[in-house]
């Protein structure tokens, strides 16, 4: 299905949909170009399939090769583009620095990848050394270096398609400075994205037939970020000349793709789950959407056959490129091999056993309540129970005990609540049954219950203040609900940080080794009358 259609008219339907259109015309006159866009985003060191087989780099880019084929039996042009994350999330990518990671995404020949905030979890050394690794550019153009004013890397990358002049420019979300980790964002100043593009993206699309936006800032309907950064649907509704938004962070699936002002925004979910392609036309200045879609790469579900639960593909599964699964594959056992490696050591057991911590507070609750409370800042910690599966040994830790205490790669969250929030946040949890899951284990604050109801609450030793701001941190499973406790994942000012529980308990395992029991002990958090 082809159409060509006058600029600025938008059909409701996304095939012959026309986009912003504002470019100068830099291609030749009546000739027409076919532009396929693919892309991916928030990868987060899944460069290696799951146990059930789903995803991976190695079905990736068998994936992306059949259809680059594909378009260019057809006279078209294919540009791979990331919506960066590519940092942080599984253990064994993240052992290496996501090395794995970036030499697949070489093996894929991706053309460009925007920042994303989880690119500055590590020192900055890391994310030198893998530009060093990277054949493509990191983009952004509002993330600068300190010193020099410039763009940390580059703002935009020009790409000359037999004439076809794109311009591919990458923005990264403010939220960075709050969510990255502070000492290694000392280097750099994040502006406004969307200061940043109502400058750049007029001088860009005067140059270029079509302009394309690498985003790391999320998808937000109707542009309602609540306690987030602006996202992708401000940026498409702030400025003129922009065509099309491929984005990341929100880890949105756009089976239908969002258009805002003539913008059409794409993004992947996360994970390599999916390779989004859109299929473009562009002639005489005028861009038409032929067609977009969301491939799943070997995702299953589960199908009842026989009566017993089996997981099948969701599409035609896809065979996995078997020179870059041998270039991985190294990675991933070298990555194992690093799990048994002592990452610290304690003078005693930390208790996590199951018929403990769901009854009482025990060191373990506390240590790690207290963990996730550090990494986000935060004034309060609170731990379901449920999500502790094991004791910690005494002794040499190594990171696979860590992975054995905490098994679910859960997020950690955090929201500023005021002090009233923070009450009815607090007795909801300290109601939890004892025995249950959902039993709460804290950190930071101290609670006298008098039968279910809570008499008082302090905070680094001071009464809670009904209308001061104070930020709590749990994990994303209890934020939106899990175990019955309140939701807070729609509260405005929520926050999922992406750090990985077991990541975050690691980390400050080898930053406070030795660890003495004692320093985590119960001393009575929850008083009850
Ligand atoms: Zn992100």
């Amino acid at each position: 299905m082809t159409h060509f259609i006058k600029r600025g008219l938008i059909l409701s339907c996304i095939a012959g949909l026309a986009l912003a259109g504002q470019n100068a015309i830099a291609s030749t006159p009546d000739q027409t170009y076919n532009l396929t866009i693919l892309h991916t985003n928030d990868n987060h060191g899944r460069f290696w399939p799951n146990r059930h087989g789903e995803y991976g780099m190695a079905a990736r880019a068998a994936l992306i090769q059949g259809i680059r084929d594909e378009v260019a039996s057809n006279g078209g042009h294919t540009l791979l583009l990331s919506g960066g994350d590519i940092n942080t999330g599984v253990p064994e990518s993240d052992l290496q620095d996501a090395e794995p990671d970036f030499k697949g995404m070489n093996y894929m020949s991706y053309d460009a990848m925007a920042l994303g905030n989880h690119e500055f979890d590590n020192p900055m050394s890391v994310l030198r050394q893998q530009y060093e690794w990277a054949r493509f550019p990191f983009l952004s153009a509002n993330i600068l270096n300190k010193d020099t004013g410039m763009p940390l890397f580059k703002s935009h990358e020009m790409f000359n398609l037999d004439g076809l002049k794109v311009a591919v420019v990458g923005f990264t979300t403010e939220d960075t400075i709050r969510i990255g980790n502070p000492e290694f964002l000392g280097g750099v100043e994040i502006q406004s994205p969307v200061e940043v593009a109502k400058e750049l993206i007029p001088e860009l699309a005067a140059n270029s037939d079509l302009v394309v936006a690498i985003t790391h800032m999320g998808h937000y309907r109707f542009g309602d970020h609540g306690g987030n950064a602006a996202g992708d649907v401000t940026l498409a509704k702030a400025v003129e000349g922009l065509d099309v938004i491929v984005g990341g962070h929100s880890q949105t699936p756009t089976f239908s793709p969002d258009v805002q002002n003539n913008t059409l925004i794409v993004q992947a979910k996360e994970w390599g789950k999916y390779v989004g392609r859109l299929d473009l036309q562009v002639r005489n200045g005028a861009i038409s959407v032929i067609n977009y879609e969301l491939i799943p790469v070997n995702l299953k579900k589960k199908v009842k056959i026989n009566g017993e639960k089996v997981r099948v593909f969701i599409d035609k599964e896809i065979i996995a490129d078997e020179t870059l699964q041998a270039i991985l594959e190294p990675y991933q056992n070298q990555g194992q091999e690093q799990l048994t490696q002592v990452i610290g050591n304690a003078d005693e057991v930390f208790i996590g056993a199951r018929e403990q911590v769901r009854t009482r507070e025990t060191n373990l609750g506390n240590l790690i309540a207290l963990a996730q409370m550090a990494r986000v800042q935060a004034d309060v910690g609170i731990m379901n129970s449920g999500g502790i599966r094991a004791d910690m040994p005494a002794g040499d830790i190594t990171y696979k005990d860590v992975l054995t205490v905490q098994p679910f790669a859960n997020t950690v969250a955090y929201v500023d609540l005021s002090g009233a929030e923070l009450m009815s946040y607090l007795e909801a949890a300290a109601n939890k049954a004892a025995g249950s899951g959902a039993f709460a284990q804290f950190a930071g604050v101290k609670i006298t219950m008098t039968g279910d109801n809570m008499t008082s609450a302090a905070v680094a030793g001071k009464a809670v203040e009904p209308t001061q701001t104070y930020r709590v941190a749990v994990n994303a499973y209890m934020a939106s609900g899990g175990d019955g406790y309140p939701r807070l994942s729609d509260h405005a000012n929520f926050v999922n940080s992406g750090f990985v529980d077991a990541e975050v308990l690691k980390d400050y395992i080898s930053n406070h080794s030795p660890l003495k029991t004692a320093d985590y002990a119960a001393k009575g958090d929850v008083t009850r009358n």
